[in-house]
C-alpha cells in the first residue's frame, strides 16, 4: 500500500481529513491497495489521442467521446483536487471440478483440452468468474465515501469510479504508487502483481500525494511472445487484435484471421494470457471477498451448453456478472469458432 505520513490540517476551524487516515479507512472497507494521485494533466495525452486516430480503440466510441476529461480531469471536474486510487484482487483459486451427479448447463473439467484436440470447453477471463467487479467495488467505494463524509467539512465533494467514467485509472493508480503501467498495459504490483480490478474517488480533498514507482519490466518480454494475436507492442493494446475486445466488445463478426489464435487460446470470454505469463504474477494475492469466489458459468464452460443457451439461461447465468457485457448471440458466435476444426 502506497503511503503519505502527514497529520490531519485544520483550516478554517474545520479539520480535514489527512491521506494516512483515509488509507486506513479504505484498507478497513476491504481494498488491498490504495495511495492517492495528483489530478494533473496526463502524461499520455498525445499517445492516446494517436491511438485513437489509428482506430486502435475499434468499436468502443466511448473512449473517443470522453477524450478532453480523461486527458485532464480538471476541464470535467473543476473542484477535484486529489484522486484516493484503490485495487482489490480478483484472484481465487481454481475450483475443484464438480462431482458426479452436479452437472449443470455449464458444467466442465478443470483439464482443458490441448489445442489440436476438438475444444469441448473454453475458458472465462479470472475477473469475470465472480460477481460484477464494477458493482463489487462501487459497493466498497460507497463506504469509503460514506466514511469520509462523516469525517470531514460539509463542502466535500467527490465522484466515484471503477471502469466507469472519463478517468484514466490505470494511469492515476501509477501516480498514485499503486504499481507501473507493464508492457501488457496493465497495472503491476510490485509485491502482488495485476490480478486487480481498480476504482478511483475522485476528491475536493488537499491531500498529499504519493510517488509513482519505477518500471520493472526491465528486459521481459514474456506478455509480448506470449500473446496469440500480437495485439501488444511494448505498452501498448491493439484492441481490434486483442481476443479480450472480441469476446466483449466487438458485437459484430470476428475476423477470420483471429479464429485459430482463439481456438489456440481456448477462452471464450476474455483473456488472460499476458497476465498469466507475467512474472510478476507467480505470488498473487488471494481474494478475501465472497463476491469474487468463482460461479458458474465458471472457470470453463461446455461449449455445447453455450449453443443450447436459450434467452433465459443467458439471464440466469449472467445475471449481475461482468460477462453479461457480452450478449447471447456473441458467447454463441464464440463458441461456434471455437468448436470449429
Ligand atoms: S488479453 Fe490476450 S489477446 Fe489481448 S493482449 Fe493479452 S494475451 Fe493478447
Ligand atoms: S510479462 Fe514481462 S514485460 Fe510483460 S508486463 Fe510482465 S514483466 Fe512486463
Amino acid at each position: 500500500m502506497a503511503r503519505s505520513h502527514n497529520n490531519s490540517m485544520p483550516t478554517g476551524g474545520k479539520t480535514l481529513i489527512a491521506a494516512a487516515q483515509i488509507k486506513d479507512l479504505a484498507v478497513a472497507v476491504g481494498f488491498n491497495l490504495v495511495g492517492i494521485a495528483d489530478p494533473c494533466v496526463s502524461a499520455y495525452a498525445r499517445e492516446y489521442q494517436a491511438w485513437l486516430a489509428q482506430g486502435q480503440h475499434g468499436a468502443m466510441q466511448y473512449l473517443e467521446d470522453s477524450v478532453a476529461a480523461r486527458t485532464n480531469l480538471s476541464r470535467a471536474f473543476p473542484w477535484v483536487k486529489s484522486v484516493i486510487s484503490v485495487a482489490m484482487t480478483y484472484y481465487t483459486p481454481e475450483p475443484a471440478p464438480p462431482s458426479a451427479g452436479e452437472a449443470s448447463l455449464s458444467d466442465a473439467p478443470a483439464t482443458l483440452p490441448s489445442a489440436d484436440q476438438a475444444i469441448a470447453t473454453a475458458r472465462i477471463a479470472r475477473y469475470a468468474w465472480g460477481r460484477d467487479y464494477h458493482r463489487v467495488l462501487m459497493g466498497h467505494l460507497r463506504q469509503l465515501e460514506n466514511e469520509i463524509r462523516r469525517l470531514t467539512a460539509d463542502d466535500f465533494v467527490s465522484r466515484a469510479y471503477v471502469d466507469t467514467g472519463p478517468v484514466h485509472e490505470r494511469e492515476l493508480a501509477a501516480r498514485a504508487g499503486l504499481g507501473w503501467i507493464g508492457k501488457n498495459t496493465l497495472l503491476i504490483n510490485p509485491r502482488h502483481g495485476s490480478w486487480f480490478a481498480l476504482g478511483e474517488l475522485l476528491t475536493s480533498l488537499p491531500l498529499e500525494f504519493d510517488s509513482a514507482q519505477p518500471d520493472r519490466c526491465g528486459s521481459c518480454t514474456r506478455c509480448l511472445d506470449a500473446c496469440p494475436t500480437s495485439a501488444l507492442t511494448p505498452y501498448q493494446l491493439n484492441a481490434t487484435r486483442c481476443i479480450s475486445y472480441h469476446t466483449l466488445e466487438n458485437r459484430g463478426d470476428i475476423p477470420d484471421e483471429f479464429h485459430q489464435p482463439i481456438r489456440e487460446a481456448q477462452y471464450i470470454l476474455g483473456c488472460d494470457i499476458c497476465q498469466t505469463v507475467c512474472p510478476w504474477n507467480h505470488r498473487p494475492l488471494l481474494s478475501e471477498e465472497q463476491d469474487f469466489q468463482p460461479q458458474a458459468p465458471a472457470p470453463t464452460v461446455k461449449l455445447q451448453a453455450v449453443r443450447q443457451w436459450r434467452p433465459e439461461d443467458w439471464d440466469r447465468l449472467t445475471r449481475g456478472k461482468a460477462h453479461r457485457r457480452a450478449k447471447l448471440n456473441m458467447w454463441q458466435r464464440t463458441a461456434r469458432i471455437l468448436e470449429k476444426q
